[in-house]
């Protein structure tokens, strides 16, 4: 039972400036807070932020095989650090756990982009969760007998629904079926692990026509490939295409708005934030594809009222809809606070 909220405030914070949060006596997830050991949920910017700072103090930085070659492939660790950060780093599989200090530390699967790991900790006789960044789906594992569940809220608020969610992908591989057939080209714009998980749900529909990416997008594939996604037959952008009577080109998203709208390509742009329809035309010639790696508002529920923590922290320092979420929670007869306030 949670003794005391003074307890739970020493063991829990998250901190409005570095965003890290805290946990324990030894961790700083996501941030840089002069702990031991910094761990790196996932490779998304806004969760490496002061990680070079941590390499420099911090004992130990530890994240899931996949994040250790991700963060390095992304270009997050200064070259001057980077013997450092291989120095410190430990890998720590899902359902693997490891003592710190007494404190014990396991890692969790959970969809969002390979290499993504929810945290719980064990500390001085409470149980502590963080899901980090996450999309309620059966690959999500969902932490139970928690003390504290510490939560993303990017989506908290009731009007981020995606009823259509379950539909989004029919509609996109019809769409990109149609779009093959009639220029030969799509051209996919989205972001760095977005992209990769579009290309598996193609493949996994048993399109193998062939793709090409830049150089970056390359080696991000082949290292979402060694962590078991079967992707295949692709291929650098330099790449003579003469052999290929069709074929799909995967592009970051910063690109996006250079795309070619004239008749000879059909364009897909990636995107988490669309609630509106499942697949949307936004010229002739390119389609919006509502494909969001955050869960949605009923997600976020969901995942409360299937762990049943007995307190829920919301968090505060990152994009989304803390103060909503809380009392949604609290409607429903959670108990939720917001940090930072
Ligand atoms: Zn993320």
């Amino acid at each position: 039972m949670l003794s005391s909220m003074n307890d739970i405030c020493n063991l829990v914070n998250i901190d409005s400036d570095s965003k890290a949060i805290l946990i324990g006596r030894n961790f700083e997830v996501d941030g840089f807070c002069k702990r031991n050991i910094r761990i790196i949920t996932h490779a998304h910017a806004d969760h490496v932020i002061g990680l070079n700072k941590s390499i420099m103090y911090s004992k130990h930085i530890v994240s899931t095989p996949a994040t250790y070659e991700l963060v390095s492939e992304l270009g997050y660790v200064n070259n001057s650090l980077k013997p450092v950060y291989r120095t410190k780093s430990i890998l720590l599989d899902y359902f693997n756990r490891i003592d710190f200090d007494g404190e014990i530390l396991e890692f969790y699967p959970v969809e969002h982009i390979i290499g993504s790991t929810q945290v719980r900790v064990l500390t001085d006789n409470y149980v502590i969760g963080y899901t980090s960044d996450f999309k309620l789906t059966k690959n999500t594992f969902i932490m139970k007998d928690l003390d504290v569940l510490i939560i993303e809220a990017t989506y908290g608020d009731p009007v981020w629904r995606r009823p259509f969610k379950n539909d989004v992908i029919e509609y996109a591989i019809d769409i990109l079926n149609e779009g093959l057939k009639k220029y030969g080209r799509v051209v996919v714009y989205g972001y760095y692990g977005k992209l990769q998980e579009f290309m598996k749900i193609i493949r996994d529909r048993g399109i193998d026509t062939p793709f090409l990416m830049n150089d970056k997008i390359y080696s991000i594939t082949r290292i979402v490939e060694k962590y078991g996604w079967r992707i295949g037959n692709f291929y650098r952008l330099t790449f003579n295409t003469k052999y290929f009577d069709k074929y799909i080109v995967f592009e970051h998203m910063n690109k996006a708005k250079y795309r070619r709208i004239e008749g000879s390509v059909m364009n897909f742009v990636l995107t988490g934030r669309e609630f509106e329809e499942p697949v949307r035309k936004i010229d002739e010639y390119t389609w919006l594809i509502a494909l969001s790696d955050h869960a949605d508002f009923d997600e976020l529920i969901n995942y409360v009222e299937i762990s049943q923590p007995k307190l829920v922290i919301i968090d505060n320092s990152r994009d989304g809809y803390p103060y909503s979420l809380a009392r949604e929670l609290e409607k429903r007869g959670w108990k939720a606070i917001v940090m930072p306030p």
